[in-house]
């Protein structure tokens, strides 16, 4: 579904979309995006799921290794979100549009009753004019009850609030055939089938499993771009759907 028909648009951005190689905070690309945003002022509702708050908490204490342990990496979490709602909310204050931060746990999806109020909080900032922050509450979340990635988060997200695109920003091009040619549009059936067939492999299949229960579940699109790549911006992703691939049901 192209921009023009949509009401609400959900982005997830990957930490390496939001964060550079050496842990920065990406001000101009990020910048670019409320730019677009701000374009379509307010007709149109976004939700931003971002990640990047390990990352940012770990340059903060320049700790630079790979893997850290999960409770390690839960306090790190917990300064790094300070750093990344905070590099949003300075960035999008300049463009005159408010920000709200949201941190989510499963429980609070998986529930319906606190779904419905998850709902209900984000119809509010609506409202307000508030464009919703959202991650999941790394702090306080173990291994068994965690999402596993954001891409999750944000089909659920997206699901709740009765989405009707989602746009996974990430370093990876979208669905590649074994010959390195990409997979414009997808269907929800094709995309199992070739999960079955081998044809879509290693870290595409949790995402791609992820826009199929979201496709399955009312949001009408789902779109994997590279948001690495300087045309990743709002307005072409979503007037030219040759970029990147774009699922449906
Ligand atoms: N919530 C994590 C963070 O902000 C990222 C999880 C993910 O990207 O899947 O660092």
């Amino acid at each position: 579904m192209l921009i023009e028909t949509s009401n609400i648009i959900v982005l997830k951005l990957g930490s390496s979309t939001v964060v550079d190689g050496r842990g920065k905070f990406k001000k101009k690309w990020v910048t670019t995006l409320i730019k677009d945003i701000k374009r379509y002022g307010k007709n149109k509702k976004f939700v931003i799921v971002s990640s990047g708050a390990i990352a940012l908490g770990q340059k903060y204490f320049k700790i630079n290794k790979k893997k850290i342990k999960l409770d390690m990496s839960q306090a790190i979490a917990a300064v790094g979100q300070i750093h990344l709602a905070s590099e949003f909310q300075k960035l999008f204050e300049k463009y005159k549009i408010k920000t709200g931060q949201i941190l989510i746990s499963p429980d609070d999806t998986e529930q319906r009753r606190r779904a419905l109020n998850v709902r209900r909080t984000f119809d509010n900032l609506f409202k307000l004019n508030a464009i919703p922050i959202v991650n999941e509450n790394d702090t306080t979340a173990t291994a068994e009850i965690k999402y596993g990635d954001n891409d999750r988060l944000a089909a659920r997200v997206a699901q709740i609030i009765g989405a009707d695109t989602l746009i996974i920003l990430s370093d990876v091009d979208g669905v590649m055939l074994p010959n390195g040619e990409l997979v414009s549009h997808l269907n929800a059936a094709t995309a199992r089938q070739m999960i079955t067939d081998g044809i879509i492999t290693g870290g595409m299949i949790p995402k791609v499993e992820t826009c199929i229960e979201a496709v399955r579940h009312g949001v009408e699109t789902v779109h994997i771009i590279n948001g690495n790549k300087e045309h990743a911006l709002l307005l072409e992703i979503l007037t030219d759907t040759g970029i990147g691939t774009m699922m449906f049901e």
